[in-house]
Order: structure tokens, then sequence, then C-alpha cells
């Protein structure tokens, strides 16, 4: 045995922690890695949605409490500029936002690009705000004057909002993306639309997920390993018990029974070895009784050969033809015994050959007929056989001789008061069917399916009106399997029993 086979609670276990493992990393590689670019993505998305919104309400006279809205609802800046960088509408512009435009280069530059890009262009900067000194910039914006700072309609409230968005020390690593897009409204001036937002998520969200993930990570840990155990004890523990039932079953105790009933496969199993269980021990019986059976069937010849001899030794004159013949015939009985016995662990042993060739079937029957002729002329049997034409099968000759004599045989032994056995040759179609009635004392229904088993007997203390091996059926049986055959027996108690079978007609050719 393998003792190295892991058992199924490990293998359940394995499984389990394996599938929580991929979870957990899918988990993190979505939640932890990959929470920044989604928030990204999302993010440049929603920059995109809002100038869509905007373009669609550029001529509306609510423009300017719209962009109010868009621009608190999803935390974004936004600067409408003309293509110079004056600031005609704004909504949550802190003075250093990065779309706070003063330089015209620079915004020279953002016109230049968009027109290159269809129109749009969406690039990320660096830090939350622009880092600038105010009044530094004011001196050097020579060019242009610069803006007039409009004054914020809610400056207060802005600038509560941004200053609590991101801790101090995390600015740095901010990053904030902008969108330039080039508008024009219905009297054909055109405009820059510039928003920004913040992308960079939120270091404490991240924090909070993080633990978070620890304890999923902890409970499912928990939860696989509970599962696992209980999974593989409900699996594991109906196998485990049937596995004992079967080492008893093997050490030759035949009468365990498999109760299993916990799931729809371990039942299954249970009555398969419960059905194997009753079969061995029916095997195994039938066994016994065949080598009890055999021995005495052997021993009776035997001991009347001795004794005739030795009265024939011993005594003068006892040498007489009839206590020679006697002799004969116990020897003759011997060597069907034994031809029979031969016959029956060959066909079983599945060392036999069907030797099959187009022959006559009635003049075979006619043919086994022949052979009890002597019995019936002796002992006042009658066979009838009943016949319209000669047929011909494709078959083993010699093996359904084998079997219309075996059935021949048992009719006789078992015949009833009226002495009388009829066989009867019907032919259906390309079928014909043999038929051999008795008017003995029948089979009992429940006894049916046991007769074709080797030396089985319903009545253990019968007399024979001719010897038989006692393996008749079964031989008939394994003969008709071969030949693949349909076979079988009707019979009603104290009505008497007709064995039948079907072979097919030889083609005509
Ligand atoms: P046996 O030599 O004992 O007849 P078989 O194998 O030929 O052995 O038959 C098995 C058993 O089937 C018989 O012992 C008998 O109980 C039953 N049997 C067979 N043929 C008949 C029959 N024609 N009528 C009644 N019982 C029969």
């Amino acid at each position: 045995m393998n003792h190295k086979k892991s058992s199924i609670k490990v293998k359940v276990f394995m499984y389990l922690i394996g599938f929580t493992a991929v979870l957990l990393l899918l988990l993190w590689f979505l939640q932890i890695v990959q929470l920044d670019n989604f928030y990204k993505k999302i993010k440049k998305n929603q920059l995109e949605k809002a100038a869509e919104k905007l373009l669609d309400n550029i001529d509306s006279e609510n423009l300017e409490e719209y962009m109010h809205e868009l621009a608190d609802k999803y935390d974004l800046s936004i600067n409408i500029t003309t293509e110079s960088g004056k600031s005609v509408y704004k909504a949550n512009l802190p003075y250093n936002s990065h779309i706070y435009i003063y330089k015209p280069e620079q915004m020279a530059s953002f016109v230049q690009k968009a027109e290159a890009n269809n129109g749009s262009v969406m690039f990320e900067v660096g830090g939350r705000y622009r880092d600038f000194d105010f009044k530094e910039t004011e001196s050097e914006g020579e060019s242009l004057p610069p803006f007039e700072p409009i004054p914020d309609k809610e400056p207060k409230g802005d600038k509560e909002r941004f200053s609590d968005d991101i801790p101090k020390d995390k600015e740095e690593d901010a990053v904030s993306v902008v969108y330039v897009r080039l508008i024009r409204n219905t009297n054909g001036s055109d405009y820059v639309l510039l928003i920004s937002s913040l992308i960079t998520p939120v270091e404490a969200t991240i924090n909070t997920l993080r633990i978070q993930f620890v304890y999923i990570s902890a409970i499912f840990v928990l939860l696989a390993t509970s599962l696992a155990f209980i999974i593989s004890r409900l699996v594991s523990r109906p196998i485990v018990r049937i596995n004992e039932s079967a080492k008893h079953l093997a050490d030759g105790n035949f009468d365990v029974s498999f109760e299993e009933k916990g799931y729809k496969e371990v039942w299954e199993l249970s009555r398969t070895l419960d059905y194997a269980a009753v079969e061995l021990g029916r095997s195994e019986r039938l066994q016994k009784e065949l080598l009890a059976n055999v021995s005495h069937d052997l021993r009776t010849p035997l001991t009347m050969i001795t004794a005739y001899a030795e009265v024939m030794r011993d005594i003068p004159g006892e040498n007489s033809p009839e206590n020679v013949q006697v002799v004969i015939d116990e020897a003759k009985r011997l060597t069907v015994l034994v031809n029979d016995l031969l016959d029956l662990s060959k066909l079983q042993a599945g060392v036999t050959e069907l030797n099959r060739n187009v022959f006559d079937f009635t003049t075979n029957i006619l043919n086994v007929m022949n052979r009890f002729s002597k019995l019936t002329e002796q002992s006042g049997y009658t066979i009838k056989f009943e016949y319209r034409d000669n047929v011909k099968v494709y078959a083993d000759e010699y093996k359904i001789y084998q079997v219309v004599y075996n059935l021949i045989n048992n009719a006789i032994n078992y015949a009833g008061e009226d002495k009388e056995v009829v066989v009867k040759q019907i032919v259906h179609g390309n079928i014909v069917r043999l038929q051999v009635t008795d008017h003995g004392k029948g089979i009992e229904p429940d006894e049916l399916e046991n007769i074709w088993d080797r030396y089985y007997k319903v009545d253990k203390n019968h007399k024979r009106a001719v010897q038989g091996s006692g393996l008749g059926l079964s031989i008939v049986h394994n003969i008709l399997k071969l030949h693949n055959a349909k076979y079988g027996v009707d019979s009603s108690v104290g009505k008497g029993s007709t064995f039948w079978f079907e072979l097919k007609l030889a083609k005509e050719e």
C-alpha cells in the first residue's frame, strides 16, 4: 500500500487554501496595485464628460451656475478663457491652480497642442497646486497685464476644501490632470476650456484599504480552513467507514452491510459493495455445494464399481454379464460427470471458442431424440417432437446438441406422472425457437433465477430417471450466452415447465 498518498483532508485543505490565495492575490492586485490606475482613469473620464456637458451648455445663460455645480460635484477646477488667456468664466479656481493661466507663451503652447490633437489635450502635472509666489509672477507678467484675479464667489469654501484634501507632507507626491479643449460659441468666438483635477487618490484611503486587506486575508484563511475541515469530514467519513466494512468483506465476512447514506456517490458505492458482498457470499456457498455434490456424485458410482468388482472376484458364478454391465454403466456415469465438469470449467474460464457452421437444426434434435430412444422403449417415457420443416442455423453444432440433450434430459428427470416430454420447434421470421415441455412439478418462482447456477438443486434428494451431472443448466446457460441467444424458462408449480431458447436462422445462400 502507498502510505504516501495524501488524505482527502489534506487535499481539500490545499485546494481551498490555493483558491483563497488566488482570490486574495486578485483582490490585492485590483484594490491596492491597480487602485491608482483605476482612479486616474475614472477621473480622466469625468473630466472629459464634464467638458462635454459644458460644451452642451456653452450658450446657456446659466453656464456659470452650471460650471459651479459640476466643479462641486466632481471636485474640479474649471476655467474658460479667451485664446490669449483671459478668464471669462471660472469655478473653484484658486489663484495657484494649474489652469490659472497668466503667461501668454504657456497659453499659446496649450492652444497649439490642442490644435495638433483634434482640439483637445490631456496631461498630468505634479503637485496639487502650482508652486509659485503669486507676487513674484505678477511682476514678471510684462507682455500681458496679469489677470485681475476674479474674486471667488466662495473663496473660503474653496480653500477649505482644497487644503483638506491632502495632508501637507503628501502634497509633493500628488498628481493633477489638466484637460484643455478649444471651443467656439454660436457667435463664432473662440475660447479655451481648461479643467483640472487632482488624480492622486488620497493616501488615507489606500491605508484604510491595506488594513482592511489584512483583516480580509485573515478572515478568508480562517474561513477556508474551517470549510476545508468541514468538507473533508463530510466527504471522508463515510468513505473511511465503508473502507472498514470492505476490510471485513476482504477477510471473508460476507455478512457485512454497507449502510452509508451520506451522499449520492457514497450511497451508490454502498449499494455496489452490498451487492458484491451478497454475490461473493452466494458464490462461496455454491462453491462449497459444488464440492460436496461433486464428491458425492463421484463416490456413488465408485462405490458401486468397487462393490460389484469385489463380488465378481470373490464369489464364483457372480461374474455375470448383468453385473459387468453395472460396472460399465457406473463407469460411464463417472465419465459423463467428469466430462461435464471439464466442459463447464472451460466454458466458465472463457477459453471455449465456438466452432460455428451452418447445419440442420431439426436433424440435430432428431439425433438427440435417437439417443433417448432406448430409454423411452424401456421406461415408458414418450418424447414428442413437433415441427414443420427442417431449418438450418449458423451455430456450434456440437454445443447446440449438448443444450438440447441437457434440456430433454432434465425434462425426463422431472417429468410428471404422464412421463411425457414435448419438444416443439417453432419458426418465426428468421428465428427458430425450441421449447422443451414437461408436466412435472414445476419450479417455484423464487428458484427460477438460481437454477442456471452451477450445481444448484431445488430438491437435493430427487431421484433421477437418467443420470445427470447436476451441471446441465449451467452448461446450457453458458453455451447459449456464448451464442448471444435468448433463452429462458416458463414454469408453474404443479403443472410443469417449458425451457426454451432461440437461434437465428442461417441465411439462404
Ligand atoms: P440437475 O442435474 O440437478 O438436473 P441442472 O443444472 O440440469 O442439474 O438443473 C438444475 C436444477 O434446476 C435442478 O436441480 C432442478 O431443481 C431444476 N430443474 C431443471 N430442469 C427442471 C425441470 N424440467 N423441471 C423442474 N425442475 C427443473
